[in-house]
């Protein structure tokens, strides 16, 4: 059976993954890529782990099928290049990540984004199996998003597509985002801007988890968490209006409050699109987790192989 490399590169470490033909996880890894603050640049960690992975699983690069990998930033997927971040990963843009690695493992290598991944490794191994339409998004620093559609996932010219965190939904009037824009989805519905308003009552929290534990004691944490899930529904419901999706799948930490997020979330989001468009809608967390990346990776990999 063909065995693949999952790589999922984020922006503090680097997870690795054997996975075979049959979507089976065989053995996993994970390092630090920040351990030096980033004096290493990141590429130059993911070889080195990515040949320690093999070696302490007594493999050789020809043993593998190919390479695929998921990775943070905007990702040409057509040439395998960081294209853009919009944070400040040092030595990341421009990174030729395909080329690298194909001349290190001397294996076929793709690289796509972290959360067009995430979309296809649920579609293949999580709960948006048998899905043909669906989109994954995926709340945390800022919101991440893959689009499956037809059964195809949507890339757009450069493989760029999927971005939807950066939709305007405050254009006029709004925060500063990290891409430059005004008023990005991502400003309002990330976990993170959850967190930096819980932190304007309560200065003590530092995440998500904890302002989800402190809401039953504070009221005033929950009305803005209130506030918080209208935010990400109103993002969602102009997706469900432009894909006609029949499951949404939510990831990152959040996404474990079934009770507080995903369960109101559902009823918001079938509540405010129109009624055709609810018929049959599914909102639920993603089931992947931590392995969505590099499945998803390895998933990206198959398809291009096929094409
Ligand atoms: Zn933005």
């Amino acid at each position: 059976m063909d065995l693949y490399l999952g790589i999922d590169i984020g922006g503090t470490a680097v997870k690795l993954g054997l996975i075979d033909s049959q979507a089976r996880l065989r053995a996993r890894y994970e390092a630090s890529v920040s351990f030096d603050a980033y004096k290493t640049p990141i590429s130059q960690t993911v070889q080195t782990q990515a040949r320690a992975f093999l070696q302490q699983e007594q493999l050789a690069p020809e043993d593998l099928r190919g390479i695929g990998v998921s990775a943070t930033g905007q990702i040409d997927s057509v040439n395998g290049v960081v294209a853009g971040t919009c944070g400040n990963l040092p030595d990341w843009e421009q990174t030729p990540l395909k080329q690298q690695l194909e001349t290190c493992f001397r294996r076929p290598v793709t690289v796509a984004n972290d959360a067009n991944c995430m979309c296809l490794g649920e579609g293949w191994a999580g709960r948006a199996v048998g899905c043909q339409n669906y989109l994954g998004i995926t709340i945390g620093t800022g919101i991440g998003g893959g689009i499956v559609s037809g059964g195809h996932l949507i890339e757009g010219a450069r493989g760029l597509g999927g971005e939807i965190g950066h939709i305007q939904t405050h254009a006029v009037t709004g925060r500063l985002c990290t891409c430059g824009g005004h008023g990005c989805w991502e400003q309002y519905a990330s976990a993170t801007a959850l967190v930096k308003q819980a932190q304007a009552l309560d200065p003590l929290l530092q995440n998500g988890r904890q302002v989800f534990a402190a809401i039953p004691a504070n009221p005033a944490l929950g009305h803005l968490l209130d506030d918080w899930i209208g935010e990400i529904a109103a993002g969602i419901v102009g997706l469900v209006h432009i894909f006609n999706p029949e499951l949404i799948l939510i990831g990152g930490g959040v996404s474990q409050q079934a009770e507080r997020l995903i369960l109101p979330l559902a009823r918001q989001v079938k509540t405010a699109v129109m009624p055709a468009f609810a018929r049959g809608l599914r909102l639920e967390a993603a089931s992947l987790r931590n392995d969505a990346g590099m499945m998803g990776a390895v998933r990206y990999f198959m398809q291009q192989e096929s094409l």
